[in-house]
């Protein structure tokens, strides 16, 4: 039987690693980043966006992106990721009887270059924007690797996200 305590709160966890390639686009968090480097992926591949939707998922027990979004599917081929991220806040916000908001959300990005900080502010904007949450719910972070590992050698970049939801009504199964 599932069970719902009352007000309690969720935590969800997401993580995802996109490789990097010279001359393919960059975008974090909804960002474009310019970076002669950009994630090799089947979609457009923010791979900060991909973390996130996996940590409001888990959250809420409902699976995974590769579950609702399969690679193998051609409508999610080239989908900009906020649209994917659109749909996972529709399925927590749902009429279901288990509707969550969310809390907050955390996010932390494992790139070598380029620096990120000067485009953290737009990220959570445009994040905060997707979740109908405000900017103080959205946190991003950045950091290198030292350059060590496939981070530090520009080969990939990195992400994990937390998400902290809750449930809107008191229900109790
Ligand atoms: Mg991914």
């Amino acid at each position: 039987m599932d069970s719902i305590l009352i007000n309690s709160p969720r935590v969800g966890n997401g993580y995802d690693v996109h490789a990097l390639k010279e001359r393919l686009p960059m975008r974090l968090c909804g960002v474009d980043i310019p970076s002669d480097k950009g994630f090799v992926a089947h979609s457009v591949g923010d791979v900060a966006i991909h973390a996130l939707c996996d940590a409001l998922l888990g959250a809420a027990a409902l699976g995974d992106i590769g579950l609702h979004f399969p690679d193998s599917d051609p409508r999610y081929k080239g989908i900009d990721s906020t649209k994917l991220l659109s749909e996972v806040v529709a399925m927590l916000s749902g009429e279901e009887a288990n509707k969550y908001s969310i809390c907050n959300v955390d996010i932390t990005i494992a790139l070598q270059e380029p620096k990120l900080r000067p485009y953290i502010d737009t990220m959570r904007e445009t994040l905060a924007g997707i979740m109908n949450i405000g900017k103080d719910q959205v946190s991003v972070k950045a950091t290198t690797t030292e350059r060590l590992g496939f981070v530090g050698r520009g080969e990939g970049c990195e992400v994990w996200a937390s998400a902290v939801i809750v449930p809107n009504n008191e229900y109790q199964y």
